[in-house]
């Protein structure tokens, strides 16, 4: 039947999911895969979530709480703010999509690196904005090419700090430089996905910029060190007049009785964050010597994963490590990124990356 798509809809990509870890064990006849392709906890979830869903189980014939009050609340006293300043999602990739919702008209412009999470550009193009596209520079946001790319039509930049796939971030010095070229009617949308793996001490403040009444919204999530990823709760912190705006386009349910619950518990698991934090630390020394040793030079990373060039199809070497069992992900060309996980699923990746170049 004859079917009218706009343009910019038909030109996007589907996401191409990854096969189920179940289905691949299942054609290789081994007991377990080691998933290392999506920076999820290693961990698993935070125990106190854990412990929170069968009772919230037993609400499920009710609509969730579409304002969220106390998952809310609770991470506006974190960053000691009133609840206003806290807009939810289902998943932080959904407030990514609210953002281009409320704040694009067709043609506008979004700012963006080009090697940077790919659903900036996916969401921008779904509401007919224009991506502007700057490349990295010695694989860092460059910050000075994305302030110069800003025009009159400017209406997102988005920061993806650190960078998921380089792992790479820019400092609180350079932020502050590139904030002063930012007119005062563009959002900024600090994506920081990864913050709480983040060691170096020159890591912007950016709630600083919202405090100071400055359009910018910063972006976290529960998917990551939290491990909650199949809940689907992320958060942003920006100013009341831009969270209402986010709230006119949201749906009222967008996360669900259990997301709630578990994100609230979860938020005050420290042990379980510390945990995870150490573990990655030490482990990400390992990974990164052992790629070292095998001769290639992994970007310094502020996250949960190293970003490397393997120095020859990545493809190739991609589907051989699945037919081990090992499941990484390959960027493009010769670049692979890899999740820091458990020490003996390291140790595995490490010895049948060896195996495979050999
Ligand atoms: C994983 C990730 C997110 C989080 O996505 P959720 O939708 O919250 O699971 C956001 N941004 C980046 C850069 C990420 O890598």
């Amino acid at each position: 039947m004859p079917l009218n798509i706009h343009s910019h809809i038909a030109s996007l990509v589907p996401y191409v999911p990854g096969k189920p870890i179940d289905e691949l064990e299942r054609e290789l006849g081994i007991p377990r895969a080691i998933k290392l392709a999506s920076n999820e906890n290693p961990l698993g979830p935070s125990p106190k979530a854990m412990a929170v869903l069968a009772g919230a189980a037993a609400t499920l014939h009710r609509y969730p709480d579409g304002g969220a009050y106390r998952l809310r609340a609770a991470l506006a006293d974190r960053y000691k703010l009133s609840s206003d300043h806290v807009i939810l999602g289902n998943g932080s990739d959904e407030i990514l999509g609210l953002l281009a919702r409320a704040f694009l008209s067709p043609g506008d412009e979004a700012v963006m690196a080009d090697q940077t999470f790919v659903i900036y550009k996916m969401e921008v193009t779904a509401a007919h904005g224009k991506p502007v596209i700057v490349p990295l520079k010695q694989w860092r946001h460059d910050l000075q090419a994305m302030a110069d790319a800003i025009t009159a039509r400017t209406r997102l930049i988005f920061i993806c700090n650190p960078n998921n796939p380089t792992g790479t971030m820019v400092t609180a010095a350079d932020v502050h430089a590139f904030m002063q070229r930012v007119p005062d009617d563009a959002i900024v949308v600090f994506d920081e996905a990864y913050y709480e793996y983040v060691q170096d001490r020159d890591f912007p403040d950016s709630l600083s910029w919202v405090l100071q009444q400055r359009n910018a919204i910063i972006l976290r999530t529960f998917s990551k060190i939290y491990g909650l990823a199949g809940l689907r709760v992320g958060y942003g912190l920006t100013t009341p007049e831009i969270a209402g705006y986010l709230n006119r386009v949201r749906p009222p349910f967008n996360v669900n009785t259990m997301a709630q619950g578990a994100a609230l518990a979860a938020l005050h698991d420290d042990e379980h964050v510390a945990r995870s934090r150490v573990l990655n630390a030490s482990e990400m020394a390992t990974v990164k010597a052992g790629l070292v040793a095998l001769g290639f030079q992994p970007l310094p990373s502020q996250a949960n994963f190293l970003f490397f060039d393997v120095g020859r199809d990545g493809r190739v070497v991609f589907d051989a490590l699945l037919r081990r069992g090992i499941i990484v992900r390959h960027i493009e060309g010769r670049l692979l990124r890899v999740t820091i996980g458990l020490p003996e699923e390291n140790r595995y990746f490490l010895d049948a990356l060896k195996n495979v170049l050999s």
